[in-house]
């Protein structure tokens, strides 16, 4: 990884970067027989630039002569000589990522289904929230998913790969790589049966006897070793010559709905890390050596607040001049005043919370235990401090909610426009989505009607003390059946790319494989609004993020005394 002496470095000859970017790190030149690994991102360049996670991993390959990195992102698809390429391993974020992934096959004439492709063929894998969540519904595309964070999976997937890289047949290499990686998750080595066209998943089975029944998450178990900063600055990144900081990684909360948490720690007992940063210095160290070249920090990690040494930090942004400090979202309960005056000496006008819901019956239910009075506190304090406005972030359709539950999600925000008066206040709401890996991965999703009519709700109960910003009913809806689909999905997937992948085109292309004949899956709300049984077979069953099935159902219940 960078190391904090770093100064000005030389930008690489061999190779065609744009000359906005200011490298924080010394590039290796590759050795002649270095493995050509792609790294892809399926947005635009600038957005690319401000995803850490994809910017850390192509910087570590970067920096070994053994491997010939390459960056790819949506707008500068073709750029490479698709024979050079052993991996392209795709950052996989969002559902809709996709259709961008699939118009990169096509670009480097890659066949479409892992099934089809060669051995001279690069290897496609992705990583990323949506694999490890589920990667189910794009199992037919990939060759492999890395499931956790890459930092040390990526070196010990090349150390194998290198040992057999002169296997001919592909099966065979996928296999070896399946069998000795830990967290390598080979799709194509799992024969998965139905209980008929319509039914749930009757057998998830590995077909050979050295590929594991169970992947299970790889999580870097100390920090210190890989605190995450921006690799590379420029002023065209989204994030324009913004020094991004982990401060953070992962969430012990535990909120039942909520990924981040459950995918990025394991439970207390299981024997893998829980929420992580490093230690202060090396956080330090990292923004040292950034604001060499710029006057922009970004905080970043579900939870920076609770970093136990977070107050030092704040020290230490105080007395730095000129900085300008940001971060995405705080949780209410671990706010201070130190902390709210050191993002307004930092520049921010602006907070955001996520605080979900208004209700505290429905916080109770979801395990996000804060009280009214600390949302009051917290509102108060940054209107003390001279903010000009607050974000929260809510939900609607939460398991067991009433539309009561919506009306208190307004009177709260009309209570702290109340209470502090020039504090501008917006809403940012969507509807609940289950995710699989969290204990609410059985809940039903409410239908984009009820969804229309909960936001109906919310706008009339606000009388314009809040600007809301809801979410698209139709685009929750596409994320939820995607969330905790099959692969017997992938043939809506193709279509819908080819009908060019906007979300109108999903029930267009549901129709036309029906009119064929073709659609030989369950409805979507099968897929989407249907609360599951206990005990059925789910389709990412292979995947382990930790918590044992029955633990998760258990947690995923009401809390004792809890009132439907
Ligand atoms: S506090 Fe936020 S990040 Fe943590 S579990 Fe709850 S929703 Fe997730």
């Amino acid at each position: 990884m960078t190391t904090e002496t770093n100064k000005n470095f030389a930008r690489p000859t061999y190779r065609q970067d744009d000359q906005s970017e200011i490298y924080l790190y010394q590039p290796t030149a590759p050795n002649p027989d270095a493995i050509c690994i792609a790294m892809v991102y399926p947005a635009a360049y600038q957005i690319a630039l401000s995803s850490l996670g994809y910017m850390i991993l192509f910087q570590q390959l970067d920096m070994s002569p053994d491997i010939d990195a390459r960056r790819i992102y949506a707008d500068t698809l073709n750029d490479h000589n698709p024979k050079e390429l052993e991996f392209m391993g795709f950052s996989f974020a969002f559902e809709l990522d996709i259709i961008k992934i699939l118009e990169n096959f096509a670009v480097y004439h890659i066949p479409m289904f892992a099934k089809d492709r060669e051995r001279e063929h690069p290897l496609i894998f992705a990583g990323g929230p949506v694999p490890m969540s589920n990667p189910e519904p794009f199992a037919d595309f990939f060759d492999f998913f890395l499931i956790g964070e890459g930092e040390e999976m990526l070196p010990r997937l090349i150390d194998v790969y290198r040992e057999n890289r002169h296997l001919t047949d592909r099966e065979e290499l996928i296999q070896r790589l399946a069998a000795n990686v830990p967290g390598l998750y080979a799709p194509g080595m799992y024969d998965v049966q139905y209980e008929g066209p319509d039914g749930p998943l009757a057998s998830i089975t590995p077909k050979y006897d050295d590929i594991p029944v169970l992947v299970e998450k790889q999580l870097v178990s100390n920090m210190d070793d890989f605190v995450a900063s921006t690799p590379i600055i420029s002023d065209k990144a989204i994030f324009s010559s913004t020094l991004l900081v982990e401060i953070m990684r992962g969430c012990a909360h535990r909120c039942r709905f909520c990924l981040a948490s459950y995918s990025m720690i394991g439970p207390v007992g299981s024997g893998l890390p829980g929420a992580r940063g490093g230690a202060i210095e090396k956080v330090i160290a990292r923004i040292e050596n950034g604001i060499q070249y710029t006057n922009k920090v970004n905080l970043i990690g579900a939870l920076i607040s609770e970093h136990p040494e977070f107050s030092t930090l704040c020290d230490y942004l105080d007395n730095k001049q000129d900085l300008t400090v940001s971060s995405s979202s705080l949780r209410v309960d671990t706010l201070t005043p130190q902390i709210v005056n050191t993002f307004k000496r930092g520049g921010q006008k602006q907070l955001a919370l996520a605080i979900e819901t208004g209700s505290e019956r429905m916080r109770r239910r979801i395990h996000k235990n804060l009280k009214h009075e600390q949302i009051l506190q917290a509102a108060e304090m940054m209107a003390k401090a001279g903010m000009e406005s607050v974000k929260f972030f809510g939900m609607i359709g939460l398991p067991d909610e009433t539309e009561h539950d919506i009306e208190l999600l307004a009177e709260l925000m009309r209570e702290i426009h109340k209470n502090n008066p020039k504090l501008k206040i917006h809403l940012g709401s969507s509807s609940f989505i289950p995710k699989a890996g969290t204990p609410f991965q059985w809940q039903a999703k409410i239908s984009n009607k009820q969804v229309d009519q909960g936001f109906k709700i919310l706008r009339q109960s606000l009388q314009d003390v809040a600007d809301l910003q809801a979410s698209s009913a139709k685009w929750d809806y596409f994320q939820a059946f995607l969330s905790r689909g099959d692969r017997r999905l992938s043939k809506l997937i193709i279509r819908f790319y080819e009908l060019g992948g906007g979300l109108g085109s999903v029930n267009k292309a549901h129709q036309e494989l029906k009119a064929e004949g073709l659609a030989d899956f369950p409805e979507l709300d099968w897929y989407a609004l249907r609360e599951r049984p206990e005990h059925e077979i789910l389709p990412w069953e292979m995947i382990s993020l930790g918590t044992p099935k029955h633990i998760l159902y258990k947690e995923g219940l009401p809390p004792a005394g809890f009132e439907r």
